[in-house]
């Protein structure tokens, strides 16, 4: 009897408590992207730095790491507000659509045995473990680089990209202000790229292999967290020119959101600068540059709430399409939003 009623609530409880954790992994959970870790180690970077630096008072170490005028600026209660709605938009409509390297990298696992014969089923040792990890950032950041990199080209995309650039000022809360269908378009490239290293993986080693993770993330880049939090955000962090060349450092993302003309389309790449040397689209800063963050011709009066983030992109792309939307010039990353007959 107690038995079955135990067997009973779990065949109740079993699918609730999966579907929650489904929940919890989409909304809050990790994944390389979004990340609640990004918030959490955004404010540790901040605070060893402030300490290594200037040995704060705590109420100074809160108004450098937290600036009110920032925190509290209309772009960041944007962000805010676009994040709650943004989650649960990815969970229910864009989650699905997005190209998924776990399965793309599994069938290719499976047709890769069917033309060489089955795998030798190794057993990975932590070198092959880091090596396999390291390849599939390369792929995923070379994915992320090709993805933006038509993002700002491409006049129709640029409209849905405009989203994330609108932001006037940069908070770790920024990371998340991307409209949906770049989600998707990145995806297109980052999710057969790293299906290409994950396929190969799999067949030596086996599909039953477990990635090499740490709480969801790709292990590879946890030591990048402590520093990468900081991206979005005001404290200026450079590697220095050299390192420049090979990793983006947060100082050169911060330059990818300015609105100066010398820095407009530069630093492309999410990780690794590498493919912005090869590409051409390198920016090295030059010492502390200031910044003002936001879309080269000053504000975007219509991307001014949640509703809007969503729906204008779509709007002014097609209308790009049908020719009823003309932004004043044509090139992506440079000209004022402007709506014709909206
Ligand atoms: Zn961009
Ligand atoms: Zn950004």
């Amino acid at each position: 009897m107690l038995e079955t009623f135990g067997q009973n609530l779990r065949e109740v409880l079993g699918p609730l408590a999966e579907w929650a954790r489904h929940c919890y992994a989409q909304l809050i959970g990790p994944n390389e992207r979004h990340d609640w870790l990004w918030l959490v180690s955004a404010l540790i970077a901040t605070d060893l730095l402030y300490r290594f630096w200037n040995r704060p008072k705590l109420e100074a170490f809160w108004s450098y790491a937290a600036p009110w005028r920032i925190y509290s600026h209309p772009s960041a209660v944007l962000d805010y507000k676009f994040i709650f709605v943004d989650r649960l938009v990815m969970l229910f409509v864009v989650g699905p659509m997005l190209v998924s390297a776990l399965a793309l990298g599994n069938w290719g696992s499976k047709l890769l045995a069917a033309w060489l014969g089955p795998g030798p089923a190794w057993t990975p040792s932590l070198t092959a473990l880091i090596i396999f990890g390291a390849v599939r950032l390369l792929l995923f950041d070379l994915g992320h680089y090709i993805g933006h990199y038509i993002l700002h080209k491409v006049p129709f995309f640029w409209e849905f990209h405009k989203v994330h650039h609108s932001a006037e000022v940069l908070t770790p809360v920024t990371a998340y202000r991307v409209h949906p269908v770049e989600e998707i378009l990145v995806s297109v490239f980052q999710g057969p790229l790293q299906a290409l290293g994950i396929a190969g993986f799999y067949y030596l080693y086996g599909a039953d292999q477990t990635l090499m993770t740490f709480v969801g993330m790709n292990a590879v880049i946890v030591p990048y967290f402590l520093i990468g939090s900081l991206t979005h955000s005001h404290v200026w962090i450079s590697f220095g020119p050299a390192l420049e060349h090979i990793f983006i450092s947060p100082a050169q993302h911060q330059v990818h959101h300015s609105t100066a003309p010398q820095h407009l389309d530069t630093n492309l790449a999410q990780y690794f600068s590498l493919f912005d040397w090869i590409g051409g689209t390198l920016y090295i800063p030059k010492g502390q540059e200031t910044l003002d963050f936001g879309l080269s011709e000053g504000v975007d009066s219509e991307l001014k709430t949640v509703w809007s983030l969503y729906w204008v992109p779509l709007k002014r792309a097609f209308g790009l399409l049908l020719g009823s939307y003309t932004p004043l010039t044509n090139a992506p990353g440079s000209e004022t939003a402007k709506s014709v007959g909206a």
